[in-house]
């Protein structure tokens, strides 16, 4: 009989011993005593996992993970930080109604309902200045007039550029 054999032989049987002794105690087969021993061979499986950890990232890994709060926050302490009064907007009171139409503005600001009007009335205007005179460089040196209907120009020198509409009541002569 060779070493190699005793020493297997002398390792079956100081397995079995440990599993009479580990049953007799009431430990499961699969449970601790073995591992101080023998533990390579009772547990082949967990050893394959922890080579596996090591080789592929996990799931886990693939997380980004973010900083979170470690305490609740009271709706007391919520409703305080939301009502305080810093936060509020301000009340103004430095509104007036547009002289002009009567559409509320702020008093040092110019009404956007009457500048949009103006806007679209000048826009027909420069549209109307194309069509008559094709390119900007055509435009003679004289002083301009916009004559809207029914309306005959005082100065015959003038460049007139005509409106087919009644003339709006903010835009004077
Ligand atoms: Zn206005």
């Amino acid at each position: 009989m060779s070493l190699s054999s005793l020493l297997q032989l002398f390792r079956h049987s100081l397995q079995r011993l440990e599993l009479s002794l580990a049953q007799a105690v009431g430990f499961d087969m699969s449970l601790g005593p073995a591992l101080a021993v023998n533990g390579h061979c009772i547990l082949p499986q967990a050893q394959h996992n922890s080579d596996e950890e090591c080789s592929d990232p996990s799931f886990m890994d693939s997380i980004f993970w973010m900083a979170a709060p470690k305490k609740r926050r009271t709706i007391e302490v919520n409703r305080c930080r939301r009502r305080n009064p810093n936060k509020m907007i301000e009340v103004k009171n430095n509104i007036e109604p547009c002289p002009e139409c009567g559409n509320l503005k702020l008093k040092h600001i110019l009404c956007g309902f009457c500048y949009e009007k103006v806007r679209k009335e000048t826009a027909m205007i420069r549209k109307q200045i194309s069509i008559m005179e094709g390119a900007p460089l055509n435009t003679p040196a004289v002083e301009s007039v916009v004559l809207y209907e029914n309306e005959t120009p005082s100065d015959e020198d003038k460049r007139k550029i005509e409106r087919s509409r009644k003339r709006p009541y903010w835009f004077k002569m």
